[in-house]
């Protein structure tokens, strides 16, 4: 397509016009008026191209506009574009089968949602049924969705004004080496405080109240923690001693991102149920489901299921599923997401923090990487305050518009960014980013010291 400015001011009039945006403040945004996208890059009206290191909303894991996903969303389109959740259609069974052969262990049923938060409220739902108690467990550090219990659920600042005091969610802290909540000094030491943490305050919540531990797997947009080996396996373990179900939050996580299929792959760990969106399709058409173990699944053979949307398992999104998880299982998409992180990212972003000071820790795993971004490495004091806006925010700001004016989407979070491009990425595009990131991240090296 050719650039076309004056298009580009119209797509923008309009947007500022009538449409009502998500975490914002109305009158202080200046969206980017896309025109298209290809691959991991996308473009404006007015020429500039960016490498998309954000993957969206961490969600294009297959790229946008991946030939085999369109055409699947086009055949179906022209076949049955919708359908009732009641009916057995192809694409929905096909769909859950595929995803079912993937997810851990014995979680064999799909009950398909339009997204994420969804997911989560529909596992909770389950797993409040199944242990007849009503606590829910989650962590500080994390993010599970905008909907009632999911934005209780979510450990960061997102869910203050929208927490409901009753909504029965205990917060604990999960293990963060970096700013160990436990004074840690070791991994050994952060994975053995926090399960301690974990298995006190289950004691003094009474554990026959609990009913569910929601955790990422690996925490997302909280700050991609990659959990210390035996932390995992330790919470699974908790579960079992007091009865009380898992849900692994893979929304963010799964289908590729950390180099495997599910996050929890990484550790062998089996939950009970196991909460999916973004990748499963790339958010083509929107979808997101929970995959349900044996077990809590038999509880609803006999007893209906008290839960439903009018456009669970849709088919024009559960063909784009199909597609998508044929097209990642084809073309290595999975085993590229890992390659890339092990030989490219990984250490093309280690290589960046020896070189720049504000780069304060770099964590990761596949195409799912932080850089923690400090004034000081020494106190390991945040590039900005937590939840900063305004003024406060002034040097992530400037960080972010560094990379954008070099041609780089960077996804960026409090004091953090985040590369996390899609699972599909070339190890050139890879080192393109790192080179733009190099750039940008001079910017940041100003504020500190
Ligand atoms: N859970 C996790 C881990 C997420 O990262 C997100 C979104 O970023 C959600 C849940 C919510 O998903 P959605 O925005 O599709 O409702």
């Amino acid at each position: 397509t050719q650039p076309d400015p004056s298009r580009g001011a119209a797509v923008k009039a309009t947007d500022r016009a009538h449409v009502f945006h998500s975490w914002s403040a109305q009158a202080l945004i200046d969206p980017l008026a896309v025109a298209g996208a290809e691959g991991s890059y996308f473009w404006d009206h007015d020429g500039n191209r960016y490498l998309d290191f954000s993957s969206q909303l961490v969600n294009t894991n297959i790229g946008h506009q991946h030939p085999k996903v369109v055409a699947a969303v086009r055949e179906q389109a022209a076949r049955l574009c919708t359908i009732a959740p009641g009916f057995a259609v192809d694409v929905r069974g096909e769909a859950a089968r595929l995803i079912a052969e993937r997810t851990p262990g014995d979680l064999d049923k799909v009950f398909f949602t339009n997204g994420g938060a969804e997911a989560v409220e529909n596992a909770v739902r389950m797993a409040r049924l199944h242990t007849g108690r009503t606590k829910v467990f989650s962590a500080y550090r994390s993010y599970h969705g905008a909907t009632a219990a999911a934005i209780n659920l979510t450990g960061d600042p997102r869910r203050w004004p929208s927490d409901t005091a009753s909504a029965g969610v205990v917060h604990f802290w999960a293990p963060f080496l970096y700013r160990s909540p436990f004074h840690a000094e070791t991994e050994e030491q952060e994975c053995e405080r926090a399960l301690r943490h974990l298995e006190d305050v289950l004691v003094f919540e009474g554990p026959q109240t609990v009913a569910a531990i929601v955790l990422e797997t690996v925490p997302g947009t909280a700050g991609i923690m990659v959990p210390p080996p035996g932390y995992l396996p330790g919470v699974r373990k908790l579960c079992d001693k007091y009865g009380v179900v898992l849900i692994l939050d893979e929304v963010m996580a799964g289908f590729g991102r950390t180099g495997r299929w599910f996050a929890a792959d990484h550790w062998d760990v089996v939950p009970d149920l196991l909460t999916f969106a973004k990748g499963v399709n790339s958010g083509y058409v929107p979808l997101g489901g929970v995959a349900i173990s044996a077990e809590i699944a038999a509880t609803f053979d006999r007893r209906p299921y008290p839960g439903g949307l009018t456009y669970s398992g849709h088919p024009l999104a559960c063909a784009a599923a199909v597609a998508t998880i044929g097209a990642m299982a084809e073309e290595g998409i999975v085993e590229n997401a890992a390659r890339i992180g092990e030989e490219v990212l990984g250490p093309g972003l280690r290589e960046l923090a020896e070189r720049h000071p504000s780069v304060g820790e770099v964590r990761g795993t596949g195409v799912f990487w932080a850089l923690e971004l400090v004034r000081d490495r020494a106190t390991r004091e945040p590039l900005v305050p937590y939840n900063a806006s305004g003024e406060d925010n002034a040097p992530m700001a400037a960080f972010t518009a560094a990379c954008r004016a070099a041609g780089l989407w960077p996804f960026v979070n409090m004091n953090r960014t985040h590369a996390v491009p899609p699972c599909t990425v070339t190890e050139t595009e890879a080192k393109d980013g790192l080179a733009l990131l190099d750039e940008a991240l001079t910017v940041a090296d100003a504020y500190t010291g």
